[in-house]
């Protein structure tokens, strides 16, 4: 099972590194700037001084000990840290140059924010589910700039409103503009129902889409309907692996839930409920959705009822991906 791997030791010990390097450039940038500009070492030394005074004071039980009252401490330490960055800020640099490093500022490379994961833990998490479930190697060949359309005819078919080949090109374009609505800061960017008969490039289709938004940088979670239904929201394994309940709140907040595959899984009464729920709640919330699925219209009605399809239909761009089976003609071609 994919998340029994997902070493959440693995993580934490990540976190250590980050810290411990981090600490390590301050040292750095400390050293370098005490070199360059002995004020600042001593402004800080003196610092650090009236600090260790005012704690010694304190110990004793008195400030008899102390040329200065803890106010004229405090405004003469905040003149000097003023004067501190005056000269960093002269010469070059930030102002924050001696300020401790973080990676993450909100959990300052903890992984945690007031108890509760924080949300780099989540991608670290993510990733680590990512690089174990290959898709970063697939990622490299199923892209726009690979997809073949010459497997597509450009015979139209008494049938068919359009021959295979328009019919994919515009699903292309349509495609690459939900993509690209990943730069706008819009509230909704919908959702996409792709379906058609298996060997049509759907996944491939999918994979161009993931690969896409994600290098926009935005949060991608890619499952097939078998790994949703059967790992990340299974009751049992929640309570075998913690990890999956962060997993299980990502299927509703990520910015982009692909689901491959559906109606491969093993449908039931349990699925049929949380799938209504993920589509639901995250319209709602105008998380965008892509599903793929190898079922036409009316059997998702039958599998999933009616209630769910009709969801789907008014808040989904449905594409119709048809013509020969690529699999077939590469073996005979
Ligand atoms: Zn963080």
């Amino acid at each position: 099972m994919i998340f029994e791997q997902v070493s959440i030791n693995n993580i934490i010990a990540e976190y250590e590194q980050t810290r411990l390097t981090n600490r390590g450039l301050e040292h750095q940038r400390r050293q370098e700037i005490y070199n360059k500009f002995p004020e600042i070492d001593e402004l800080t030394t003196s610092t650090t001084k009236s600090y260790v005074a005012s704690i010694l004071s304190r110990l004793e039980g008195g400030s008899h000990t102390l040329s200065q009252t803890p106010e004229e401490t405090s405004t003469l330490n905040h003149e000097r840290a003023k004067r501190i960055k005056q000269i960093l800020v002269d010469n070059g640099y930030p102002e924050d140059y001696l300020e401790p490093i973080y990676t993450c500022k909100l959990c300052q490379d903890t992984g945690y924010v007031d108890g509760q994961r924080c949300s780099c833990f989540l991608d670290k998490l993510i990733n680590k589910f990512y690089l174990q479930s290959n898709l970063n190697n697939i990622w490299e060949k199923e892209n726009f700039a690979n997809f073949d359309t010459g497997f597509y005819s450009k015979e139209k078919q008494p049938d068919q409103e359009f021959s295979p080949y328009d019919n994919i090109m515009s699903v292309l374009e349509r495609s690459k503009d939900f993509v690209e609505s990943f730069s706008e800061k819009s509230s909704h960017r919908g959702n996409i129902l792709i379906y058609g008969e298996v060997g049509l490039g759907k996944t491939f289709l999918t994979n161009c889409i993931a690969k896409a938004v994600l290098d926009k940088g935005h949060q991608v979670l890619y499952l097939s309907a078998n790994e949703l239904f059967q790992c990340v929201l299974s009751p049992y394994l929640m309570n075998q692996e913690k990890s999956l309940a962060d997993l299980y709140k990502y299927v509703y907040n990520c910015e982009l839930l692909i689901i491959d595959d559906l109606g491969t899984e093993l449908t039931n009464s349990f699925v049929t409920s949380n799938l209504f729920e993920i589509i639901n709640q995250r319209n709602l919330q105008g998380k965008s959705t892509v599903i793929s699925t190898n079922l036409g219209l009316k059997d998702l009605k039958d599998r999933y009822s009616e209630r769910i399809m009709s969801r789907v239909i008014e808040s989904y761009t449905v594409f119709n991906i048809y013509g020969e089976n690529i699999r077939y003609q590469k073996r005979f071609k």
